[in-house]
């Protein structure tokens, strides 16, 4: 199956760095290797739809000149985007325009995480404005995990099914919350 994006050529090279390779960006039709990842389940044809959108962005803004998407994982409820360090604003956009014009394509909220190889920065950004109290690391005989202490009665932005689903694909490991 071929996808067509969109097929404006115009659109000059810029360095976003995303799942899909800039050729199909900017072609409009996805490679070889792109289609796999549609394909096996990687990437969803709504990810590539905000991937082609960001980049039609890029033509537009010069601050989004060099953004950075690493995943884009797709729940019921919330579409979760990664970003390298530092670009969650650009994406987000002044004034929200871009999150917006995401959720508007996808209708549902967006939330925009911003990575970090630090575990506990990392979760952080997934569950703002929530503050992680405390991060421990739980050895048992399955294997590590993480235990992060929120404060009682806080309310998680993510459903907590959601939150493990990412926090185990984003960080292999399993995140047990606690409260205090
Ligand atoms: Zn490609």
């Amino acid at each position: 199956m071929i996808l067509y994006i969109y097929s404006d050529t115009l659109y000059k090279n810029y360095n976003m760095k995303s799942p899909i390779c800039e050729i199909c960006l900017k072609s409009g039709l996805l490679c070889t290797a792109c289609q796999n990842k549609v394909t096996n389940g990687e990437l969803t044809d709504s990810d590539v739809s905000i991937l082609t959108l960001l980049y039609k962005e890029c033509s537009k803004n010069g601050d989004l000149d060099s953004i950075g998407i690493k995943k884009l994982i797709s729940s019921k409820d919330v579409e979760l985007i990664v970003c390298s360090k530092g670009d969650g604003k650009k994406i987000v956009g002044k004034g929200g325009y871009l999150a917006k014009k995401i959720q508007d394509i996808l209708k549902k909220p967006v939330r925009i995480v911003e990575e970090s190889s630090n575990p506990r920065e990392f979760l952080q950004n997934i569950i703002l404005p929530v503050p992680i109290i405390n991060l421990n690391i739980i050895y048992s005989p399955k294997g590590e995990k993480y235990k992060i202490v929120i404060p009682r009665n806080s309310r998680l932005p993510l459903k907590l099914d959601v939150f493990n689903r990412l926090a185990k694909e984003l960080l292999g490991k399993e995140v047990e919350i606690g409260f205090e």
